[in-house]
């Protein structure tokens, strides 16, 4: 049922989008395109999502509450009074947030190529990803449909998600064990080690090195999981050097570990 409310907010954005006066060629195939790679997900820890062929509506982003709040943006526009942040009332409104913007990412990636006024290089092309091609399009759709309805705080619908369709509520913090605080600990000593090690390969070799962690993790069964991966792309100043290693940690300590084993011998070996 839900999903089907979703479908109907992707199509009110996209018909909103498709009015001449925003001059973006939005035809009936380009609405019915993006109900079409719309999903809506129920998973705690993880963001929305848009893209030239999905846009992804999470029904437990982290912002959604049935209370009023502040709904914030991303920072570097949040202060902005049109795109930025929102008081929002309900779970509804936080929806048509969440929709607008990503409906904002699929045209952004899907529509804006096919425009010339779009198609600048650099720091203002359409393809960075909350940029000026990205703000364009959604600030036409919170300045005239998606701001206005949350402030008459209307429902669009008849009947919006009953209760049991809201997200359950959120668990109260509990106290941290001592595991958990061990882990923390481990966190931040993993952080200073890394930027550690990557301002003394910039030194040594004149390049970045970079360093992913955090990919790919969540609770499964309970368990922390996940990613670490180093490595550095060719470089033509430099040699043409590449280094790529990945593993899987459990926990900041094994992770803190692994940092400190594996930049050593790299270290070493060069
Ligand atoms: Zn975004």
């Amino acid at each position: 049922m839900k999903v089907k409310q979703v479908e109907k907010m992707v199509r009110a954005c996209m018909n909103q989008l498709k009015k001449k006066e925003y001059e973006l060629g939005i035809t009936k195939a380009d609405v019915d395109a993006a109900v079409r790679v719309l999903q809506v997900i129920d998973k705690n820890g993880v963001p929305g999502c848009g893209g030239r062929a999905i846009i992804k509506i999470n029904m437990s982003y982290w912002q959604h509450s049935n209370e009023p709040h502040t709904f914030t943006e991303y920072e570097s526009y949040n202060e902005d009074p049109v795109i930025g942040k929102h008081e929002v009332q309900n779970f509804e409104h936080c929806v048509w947030l969440q929709v607008a913007h990503e409906v904002s990412h699929h045209v952004q990636y899907a529509i804006c190529p096919h425009i010339k006024r779009f198609s600048r290089r650099g720091s203002k092309s359409y393809l960075k990803p909350h940029g000026d091609g990205f703000k364009t399009i959604y600030r036409f759709l919170r300045r005239d449909f998606i701001n206005p309805l949350i402030d008459t705080n209307d429902s669009y619908f008849h009947h919006w998600f009953s209760r049991e369709d809201l997200p359950k509520p959120e668990v109260k913090k509990k106290k941290l064990t001592k595991e958990q605080k061990e882990n923390n600990s481990y966190r931040a000593k993993s952080k200073k080690l890394l930027k550690t090690w990557n301002s003394l390969w910039r030194e040594k070799y004149n390049y970045d090195i970079y360093i992913e962690h955090g990919l790919q993790h969540g609770m499964s069964g309970g368990e922390f999981n996940f990613e670490l991966a180093l490595y550095s792309g060719y470089n033509e100043d430099s040699e043409d050097y590449s280094y790529d290693l990945r593993d899987h940690a459990h926990s900041w300590k094994e992770a803190y570990v692994w940092i400190g084993e594996e930049m050593k011998e790299i270290m070493e070996v060069l």
